[in-house]
């Protein structure tokens, strides 16, 4: 369970309302039972219930099970979608080892800047469904140019262009050397020429296909941090 506070042995207190129902109900957990719990800053503690009422759980803190691991190092840049599909899509990202979030404004994004906070409590969901114990950040929009212009000069950007001439990523990927990594994924009407033309004039940015059709922004991000996965990994 991912519990926002500073935790510490011994510590008594009442889960959320939801959490709550979880555990009673779903879980169907009796006093006394062990669950685990994390801040994303110190790392895994172990919790006994301590008391089940009609309102709440009452959880006791037993101590630190595991430190707290590093987020993996990959920023990942997308053009936000219309809510549903960018809940997935951040969900998605951070299952596959995204660190690092990074909603970028295109030419062709259609959608207003995302609401911070519904990211932000996407990628606790997600964090806690695949029981990394780090909760990635989720950092402000960005312009495209503005993004490029203060670019980490040691971070590859690898770019999904749909307009590339291969269609096998594997290459492109297995000659990237850096660790630092970024991925870029373009909106529902794909990156302008512009845009591409600047993308692929950069000395830090790889661009690389996903295969002979288009894929929808969240299918590529999947695809895209899966081929990373595979040949550059974390
Ligand atoms: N331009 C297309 C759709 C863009 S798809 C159109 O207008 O229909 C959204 C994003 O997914 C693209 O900007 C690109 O980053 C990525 N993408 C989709 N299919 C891809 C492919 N075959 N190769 C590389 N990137 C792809």
């Amino acid at each position: 369970l991912f519990v926002p506070d500073d935790l510490e042995p011994g510590l008594e207190f009442d889960a959320g309302q939801q959490q709550s129902h979880y555990l009673a109900h779903v879980l169907r957990l009796g006093e006394g039972a062990e669950v685990l719990l994390f801040n994303g800053r110190d790392g895994e503690w172990s919790a006994a219930i301590a008391a089940k009422s009609k309102k709440a759980v009452r959880l006791k803190v037993l101590d630190l099970q595991r430190p707290q691991p590093p987020l993996p190092d990959l920023v990942y840049c997308f053009a936000p979608l219309k809510q549903g599909r960018l809940d997935y899509l951040v969900q998605k990202a951070v299952e596959m080892g995204a660190g690092v979030l990074q909603p970028v404004i295109t030419q062709h994004t259609q959608v207003a800047k995302p609401g911070i906070e519904r990211l932000r409590a996407n990628v606790v969901e997600a964090a806690e469904q695949c029981g990394i114990l780090a909760v990635p950040e989720v950092r402000e929009a960005e312009k495209l140019e503005r993004l490029l212009a203060n670019w980490d000069k040691e971070r590859r950007l690898i770019f999904c262009d749909e307009d590339a001439s291969t269609t096998n990523p594997l290459p492109a990927l297995q000659a990237v050397s850096e660790k630092k990594l970024a991925l870029l994924v373009g909106p529902e009407g794909g990156f302008s020429e512009d845009e591409r033309k600047m993308l692929r004039a950069l000395p830090f940015v790889t661009a690389i296909p996903l295969g002979p059709r288009i894929l929808r922004a969240d299918t590529a991000a999947v695809a895209a941090l899966a081929a990373i996965q595979a040949t550059i990994g974390d």
